[in-house]
């Protein structure tokens, strides 16, 4: 079961493999894992688990929460993970790859959890309007679901230091289009 792994100079948590979107072009719809990696968990792991895999973090660029699921499913476990990073590896910066809808799933802004703990926040937003976020995402929670990921962007602006919208480089999402909803919401856009 891979619980952390490293690409790059990054290592990346897998907390769990639930996710409220089933978006078309995810790779758990293709393959395994990623890097070599078989990313399906057989259970999720406890904060402990996780900790215990930790080396020597401060050689890595970025701790990162990603993996395949939605992170923040687990937002407890998010929120302990980092205070143990900021605690013990204060210089290492710690990111949150996510689809922005933290907020429906738990019902209520979770972000001001992440204050202080979280360094940089990734939102996946792969649509410019509701209707073609919903055909491409298939969000569990339904048309609505765009909107609210907006609404993570604007709230996460408020408690994170570096937030950045991203969106999948593919001839089905219209990248002009989400790189000026970006720039009107004053976040870095990055095409993955
Ligand atoms: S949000 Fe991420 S993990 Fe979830 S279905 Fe989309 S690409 Fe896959």
């Amino acid at each position: 079961m891979t619980i952390t792994y490293q690409l790059g100079d990054k290592l990346y948590i897998n907390l769990t493999n639930r996710c409220s979107n089933d978006c078309k072009f995810c790779v758990r719809n293709f393959k395994d894992g990623v890097g070599g990696y078989d990313l399906w968990l057989e259970e999720e792991p406890s904060v402990t688990e996780v900790i215990a895999e930790f080396d020597d973090v401060s050689k890595y660029g970025e701790v990162v929460f990603c993996g395949y699921g939605e992170p923040l499913t687990r937002v407890a476990a998010v929120v302990e993970i980092s205070q143990y990073l900021q605690d013990n590896y204060p210089d290492t910066l710690v990111r949150v790859n996510t689809n922005g809808q933290a907020n429906l799933i738990h019902r209520g802004n979770i972000l001001p959890r992440l204050q202080g703990k979280i360094d940089i926040i990734s939102i996946s937003l792969n649509a410019s309007n509701a209707t073609k976020y919903q055909e491409i995402c298939q969000s569990d929670f339904g048309v609505e679901s765009f909107t609210a990921v907006v609404d993570f962007i604007k709230q996460a602006k408020k408690v994170i230091p570096k937030v950045i919208v991203s969106v999948v480089s593919s001839s089905n999402i219209d990248l002009e289009a989400c790189r000026d909803l970006a720039s009107q919401l004053e976040v870095e856009f990055r095409i993955r």
